[in-house]
């Protein structure tokens, strides 16, 4: 008789838990995963994938605009809330199901239930209160979105999850937060009609990407009415009906039919009985502590994606799940190289990068050429938008090597995927220029910038 119910017990049934059981599965592995809410996690549920049929109708809105320079009349449009939310469930529903399938496909065993891990080689079942032993469990039980400080009204605010399950379009909507999730719904209410005023502490939005982005987003989505209060924070929400009064930390206040916080995501690691087997949290980010091979601190438990923090991205929570499985039933060692990670966000315009910005590349390189450009998209010399694209590089002066390259406007995103594959072959600013321009594409002024905008040269030290 097997010494263990199962060879790997995984908790969690999104991007990272369903890619590792399936490829252990693959690989000969008895496996059975436990999703105690809904299989696909939060990208397919309520992340990634409701985002961005948000974003491709709300945008639909600025095709509208344009179209008039095009010689299109379109009469009144409207548009209807509760058909987006019914469509959209119907697609994750559909994927949900589609997620389960494949699984079971793969031989792996599903249980609708939360897990919580009863020693080192031991999880039980809270749906049955049975306990299953397994050789290896891995845990990626994701993130959860953060409430922040318990101001007074808090009761009052929703997070992106209730956001996707809204009974109708608010009028006005409050949005605390200047990352990717408070800047891709601003753009995604804006574009339905919302009027939205967004909230955030620091003195621009997007902290951490590229200078020259932060400044370029928001002023396209200031010019497209978004109202960005910086420099504050909300300090009490106040209900009056089905109506909000959000008073900020400056003393002013803004009305609005919903506010909304998107102020970071925390590690699922609460009551989950990590303490049963020793599993240690990273002090420094709160997450579960792993090394290179997403190996805990205890040798017969792994944590994958969101939960240990490091890059919450669905692509790299898949790739960290992947490379478990092949390390661990695969007899092939595979560490993820966290270098590189391309990442957009799903603003409007979209932000479009990979690699290092150039304030980093500054701290690190003694030589850093940039080539940069603004300039105004074909479409809106028509339309008469008044909007413009971003295309940014950042070289090492010394080796030719590029090290970055920062989008903003329509398509940044797929063109980041791409230009992505040359960042991560080491290509250098040569190989670029090598390549012959695609005409009339935006993306061409990727290949054409031919003289630096600006060279920063470190002086040696005395
Ligand atoms: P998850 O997908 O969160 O899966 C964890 C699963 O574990 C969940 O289904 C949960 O119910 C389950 N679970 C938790 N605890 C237990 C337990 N004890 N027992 C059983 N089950 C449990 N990333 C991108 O790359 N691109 C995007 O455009 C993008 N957009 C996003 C938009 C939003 C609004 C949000 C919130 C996130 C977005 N992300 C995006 C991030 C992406 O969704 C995550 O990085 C990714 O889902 C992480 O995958 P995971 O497997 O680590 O966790
Ligand atoms: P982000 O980390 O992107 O942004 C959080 C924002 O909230 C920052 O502007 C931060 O400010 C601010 N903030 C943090 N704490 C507070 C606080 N206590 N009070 C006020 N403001 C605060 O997190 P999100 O919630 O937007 O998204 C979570 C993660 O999910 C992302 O980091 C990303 O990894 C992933 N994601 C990816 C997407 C994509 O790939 N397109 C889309 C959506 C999510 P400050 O900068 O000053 O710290």
């Amino acid at each position: 008789m097997a010494e263990f119910d199962v060879d790997l017990f995984v908790i969690g049934g999104g991007s990272g838990g369903v890619r590792a059981a399936r490829i252990a599965a693959g690989h000969g592995a008895r496996v059975m995963i436990a999703e105690e809410y809904r299989m696909g996690g939060t990208c397919v549920i309520r992340g990634c994938v409701p985002k961005k049929l948000f974003v491709i109708g709300s945008h639909v809105r600025h095709e509208i605009e344009d179209a008039a320079g095009f010689g299109w009349t379109i009469p009144s449009v409207s548009f209807d809330w509760a058909t987006l939310i019914a469509n959209k469930d119907k697609e994750i529903a559909r994927l949900e199901a589609a997620y389960t399938t494949n699984v079971e496909k793969s031989g792996a065993q599903i249980v609708k239930s939360r897990a919580v891990i009863e020693d080192k080689h031991t999880v039980r079942l809270l749906a049955d209160d049975k306990k299953i032993t397994a050789k290896y469990i891995l845990i990626a039980t994701g993130g959860a979105p953060n409430h922040g400080a318990a101001i007074p009204g808090i009761e009052h605010v929703i997070s992106s999850n209730e956001a996707f399950h809204l009974k109708k379009l608010p009028k006005r909507i409050v949005i605390q937060g200047g990352g990717y999730i408070a800047l891709e719904f601003a753009g995604i209410f804006a574009g339905f009609g919302s009027d939205v005023t967004v909230i955030y502490r620091g003195d621009n939005i997007l902290r951490g990407f590229d200078e020259d982005v932060r400044a370029h987003v928001r002023s396209e989505m200031e010019k497209q009415g978004i109202t960005i209060l910086t420099g504050c924070t909300v300090a009490k929400v106040d209900r009056h009906g089905d109506e909000f009064t959000t008073h900020l930390s400056n003393g002013s206040s803004v009305a609005s039919d919903q506010v909304m916080f998107a102020i970071g995501r925390h590690p699922n690691v609460a009551s989950l009985g990590l303490e049963n087997a020793g599993v240690a949290i990273n002090p420094k980010n709160g997450g579960i502590a792993v090394d290179h091979f997403s190996k805990s601190s205890v040798d017969s438990i792994y944590a994958i994606g969101d939960v240990t923090h490091r890059f919450n991205l669905t692509p790299v929570a898949i790739r960290e799940g992947h490379a478990f499985a092949d390390t661990v039933f695969g007899k092939r060692e595979v560490q993820v190289d966290h270098a590189n990670i391309p990442t957009a966000v799903f603003s409007q315009p979209e932000v479009g990068t990979v690699g290092l910005t150039e304030t980093e590349a500054r701290a690190q390189f003694s030589h850093v050429d940039i080539y940069k450009t603004t300039f105004r998209p074909i479409k809106a010399t028509m339309s008469g938008r008044d909007t413009r694209v971003l295309m940014k590089l950042v070289v090492d002066g010394s080796t030719d090597r590029v090290l970055g390259c920062h989008i903003v406007g329509d398509c940044a995103a797929e063109v980041t995927q791409v230009v992505a594959i040359a960042v991560k072959m080491k290509a250098t600013k040569a190989d670029f220029d090598a390549t012959i321009a695609l005409h009339p594409t935006a993306a061409e002024e990727l290949v054409t910038m031919r003289t630096p905008t600006a060279r920063h040269v470190r002086q040696a030290a005395e």
